[in-house]
């Protein structure tokens, strides 16, 4: 039977039900095809409900936050995307703490901190994803770690039950946590952070986010570095060092200023992004011998479960 809004009616209002809704409306690299529905929920519960509609139905579903470390396929998204996001970004402050709803975005949970004078999170603010992203790939940079701020989170497991995850329970490492494998859906995080100077946070934040404009290819769609840092070199320079600078493949581009990053100079396929993927995992493979393996989460059109 094909996916219908009315399965979720009970739940969510039709206005947070978008059918055949295109992904690249969702993702920072602006690439993918029509997800079949699109639910846009604004609290644990609807999230809970969603999830067990699609259970119930037996239809795929996909979780996402901001779409900035997503490549959809042109063919879209055969079931459900539930985006976790603006509906659900209410934070609060209780001394150090932060608690704040999984849709949050990072640079506004950092701007939250400085406001309150907290530091640890000076390393989020450039990073364009929601804190529910961020932890689930305990995003980072420039020394820091979603991991290192991480306090709590309310996550809801595969079978529905709601559990609480502390930092032991995580299993972060480099781009990695348990949310990764184990099918939780994080709902609330709870940051421990540490009382700082105004101007000493701000001070690092400016610095680090003119760093970023400086070097990276912010003015195009793109997910971020496309690979993850191979251990003991930096993909972008392999790539540099195996001529592949401003190398494309249709719309998709190796970034003129970043070899780290695929851009999507202009109407980029999911298609034109894998073929220029596997050249450059080819070609730095044989110049160097170092296997590349990509940061960026690809979502294939039909998928078991979510990714
Ligand atoms: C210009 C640019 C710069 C970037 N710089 C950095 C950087 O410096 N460091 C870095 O680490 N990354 C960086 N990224 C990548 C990206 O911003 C991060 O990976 C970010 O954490 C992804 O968050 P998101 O909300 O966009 O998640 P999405 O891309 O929407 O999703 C990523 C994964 O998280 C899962 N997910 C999202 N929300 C939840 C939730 N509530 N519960 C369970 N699972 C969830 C999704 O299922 C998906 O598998 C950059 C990206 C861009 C475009």
């Amino acid at each position: 039977m094909p996916l219908q809004q009315s399965m979720f009616l009970d739940f969510l209002r039709p206005d947070q039900l978008l059918l055949n809704e295109p992904m690249m409306n969702h993702t920072t690299f602006r690439i993918g095809g029509p997800a079949d529905l699109l639910a846009l929920p604004e609290s644990g519960e609807e999230i809970e409900a969603a999830l067990s509609v699609c259970k119930r139905i037996e239809v795929a579903h996909l979780v996402i936050g901001n779409g900035s470390n997503l490549l959809f396929s042109d063919k879209g998204f055969r079931g459900v995307v539930i985006k976790i996001s603006k509906g659900m970004s209410k934070m609060e402050v209780h001394e150090d703490e932060i608690v704040s709803q999984p849709g949050a975005l990072l640079s506004a949970t950092a701007a939250k901190a400085l406001e309150e004078g907290l530091c640890g999170l000076e390393f989020a603010s450039g990073i364009p994803g929601t804190l529910g992203g961020g932890v689930f790939m305990n995003a980072g940079a420039y020394g820091g770690e979603l991991k290192d701020a991480f306090a709590c989170a309310k996550v809801i497991l595969p079978d529905g039950t709601l559990r609480i995850f502390l930092p032991q329970d995580m299993e972060f490492s480099y781009r990695k946590s348990a949310v990764q494998h184990n099918g939780g859906v994080l709902t609330e995080i709870t940051l421990k952070l540490k009382p700082g100077d105004f101007r000493e946070i701000k001070g690092k934040m400016d610095d680090f986010n003119s760093r970023r404009r400086e070097k990276q290819p912010l003015e195009l769609p793109s997910a971020g570095s496309t690979f993850k840092r191979p251990e003991g070199y930096f993909a972008g320079k392999l790539i540099m060092d195996s001529g592949l600078r401003g190398f494309s493949v249709g719309g998709a581009q190796i970034s003129e200023k970043h070899c780290g990053f695929v851009v999507n100079k202009s109407g980029a396929t999911c298609e034109d992004v894998l073929k220029l993927i596997e050249h450059v995992q080819t070609a730095v493979m044989k110049n160097f011998g170092v296997m590349l393996e990509p940061e960026v989460k690809i979502i294939p059109e039909k998928c078991a479960c979510r990714g």
